[in-house]
């Protein structure tokens, strides 16, 4: 059943977020999960739709309760986790299914579901990655140094994925995922 289950993860700025957009609004067949977090949103975020905004007692009890198949603490301070139930009852339905979540969380799921495909979008290049993380200019300069270390850590863990999607151009990284998840 999970065959239909795909894990997407890479490093900071690389472009996740508009890959992921572009299939929201051009595959109506998948299903993307949304992650639960305690970080605050980003002005213009809404709850329910890119994050639910939890607090740390709201996130905890949906661990203790068995209701996150994955969770991590990411860049040093918020837990982000999947909630089970939307991904399980997508997956019944037949739709595919794919989790846009950090290299930690990928390997957690790939322990507890093997046949779940991993997919790590790569940047064509570090300077490339740099330059998207310091022109996206959402964060402060001392946490853009934070991203780019844990980018680094994460961009040494692709060999571990199933296969690796380079985000040089939108459409085609969003078209080549699709076709890797329905293979
Ligand atoms: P941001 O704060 O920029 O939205 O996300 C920070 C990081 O959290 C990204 O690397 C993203 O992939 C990761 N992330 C988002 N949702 C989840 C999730 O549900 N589980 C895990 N393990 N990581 C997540």
């Amino acid at each position: 059943m999970s065959s239909h289950l795909a894990v997407i993860a890479g490093p900071t700025a690389v472009g996740k977020g508009t890959v992921v957009r572009y299939i929201k609004e051009n595959y109506p067949n998948v299903h993307l999960s949304v992650s639960a977090t305690t970080r605050t949103p980003r002005p213009g975020e809404v709850d329910g739709v890119d994050y639910y905004f939890l607090s740390h007692d709201q996130f905890d009890e949906m661990i203790q309760s068995g209701n996150m198949l994955e969770f991590a603490v990411v860049h040093g301070s918020n837990k982000y986790g999947t909630p089970r139930k939307p991904v399980e009852e997508a997956l019944k339905r037949g739709d595919l299914v794919i989790l846009e979540i950090d290299v930690q969380g990928a390997r957690k799921v790939k322990e507890s579901m093997p046949e779940a495909k991993t997919i790590f979008i790569a940047p064509p290049s570090w300077n490339e990655l740099v330059l998207r993380l310091r022109g996206r200019g959402t964060e402060a300069p001392e946490e853009q140094e934070k991203r780019l270390e844990t980018a680094k850590i994460e961009l040494a863990a692709q060999d571990e994925f199933d296969f690796v999607v380079i985000n040089d151009e939108v459409a085609r990284c969003a078209h080549q995922v699709v076709e890797l998840v329905k293979a």
